[in-house]
């Protein structure tokens, strides 16, 4: 599809960077990071290091007004680092130039970055990198479990077309998103070929790298070109993380909430809940929450609540608006997730 950004596969690519960046450069990644790639990007095109801390828009303003002069950005990072590098970007008017280091979610081939305004996330700026440098070995060098949880931003289009059919046959479609099938269909063909490679991103092979991260690149860049319609790509299983994320405060490895959200979705949809849970264990996702840092009362809380959430928060129709969240709704959910996972035996 036209409008995806260039991407480049290979070996040995973080190595190449200085060489053919426009100097002086402003690398912008995460702590734990840095060190691991300081050796092949430090020397004298070096502007310097932002290590992200926050996506609050309010700080970001203040960080990116005091950074060095530069003449290119570089985005360092599995999400968080490549969204603010697409702000600095744009804030600075900066060519940019992403590189992955996992495959977490599809932020690095989306123009607009993922920010929060007041802890409410927000989709913010326009940036197209020059290319995008997927490197097999930098991907496959990240934490097993943040590569695997990237199958959430791709497993979450079962759930957000089921809510775009539903919002359809209720008559009550957005008048700027009239259901569209050409894009529903786009989409449910990247997750089938997702489907169709779990083993393979399980074990971070490259066709599982190639896979997952082709399906993110159209993903990334069908909000754009399908006129900023989210419709056949996000849905009730974001909207559960978005809730989540509020009430418990807490970082999520976004696919972990997101997965849990797709399951949340299908059981109150009534459709291919077996189907998700089974794709989500064999990839190696653990959407329990007490993998996340929380418990099932906060999931609990999340899902009683989303009805309220969605409405102040603003969100479009959903089953999240329909299907009030009854007790059976929450153990529905609780079990599929304990008779797929086992009950959680680690610390919690
Ligand atoms: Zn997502």
């Amino acid at each position: 599809m036209s409008g995806e950004f260039t991407t480049v596969y290979g070996r040995n690519l973080v190595a190449e960077v200085p060489a053919f960046v426009h100097r002086p450069y402003l690398v912008v990644t995460m702590d734990d990071l840095w060190p691991r790639f300081a050796e092949s990007l430090e020397g004298d095109g070096l502007a310097g290091v932002h290590l992200v801390h926050t996506l609050e828009l309010s700080e970001l303003e203040s960080i990116v007004g005091g950074l060095p002069p530069a003449a290119s950005v570089i985005g360092l990072g599995g999400g968080q680092a490549v969204d603010v590098a697409k702000y600095v970007a744009w804030r600075r008017r900066l060519p940019l130039f992403q590189v992955p280091t996992a495959m977490t979610v599809n932020a690095p081939f989306g123009h607009r970055s993922g920010l929060r305004r007041d802890g409410i996330v927000r989709y913010l700026g326009f940036a197209i990198p020059e290319a995008v440098y997927v490197d097999f070995d930098v991907i496959a060098g990240a934490p097993a479990g943040l590569n695997r949880a990237g199958v959430g931003d791709i497993l979450c289009y079962h759930t957000a077309h089921l809510d775009w059919r539903l919002t359809r046959d209720l008559g009550r479609e957005e008048a700027r998103w009239p259901y569209d099938e050409s894009l529903v269909s786009a989409a449910l063909e990247r997750l089938d070929a997702v489907l169709g490679a779990l083993d393979d991103i399980h074990d971070v092979t490259d066709r599982g790298i190639r896979t997952l991260m082709e399906a993110h690149r159209w993903g990334g860049n069908t909000f754009h070109a399908s006129g900023w319609n989210p419709r056949h790509i996000e849905g009730v299983e974001h909207f559960l993380f978005y809730n989540l994320e509020k009430r418990t405060g807490r970082h999520f490895i976004h696919g972990q909430p997101v997965g849990l959200g797709v399951v949340f979705g299908s059981v109150l949809h009534e459709q291919g809940v077996d189907e998700m849970v089974a794709a989500l264990h064999r990839a190696g996702v653990d959407i329990r929450p007490e993998a996340m840092g929380v418990t099932w009362d906060d999931v609990d809380g999340a899902m009683r609540t989303l009805a309220t959430f969605v409405r102040e928060a603003g969100l479009w129709h959903s089953i999240a608006d329909e299907r009030p969240v009854d007790d059976a709704v929450v153990a529905a959910v609780r079990d599929r997730v304990v008779a797929a996972y086992g009950a959680w035996e680690g610390p919690s």
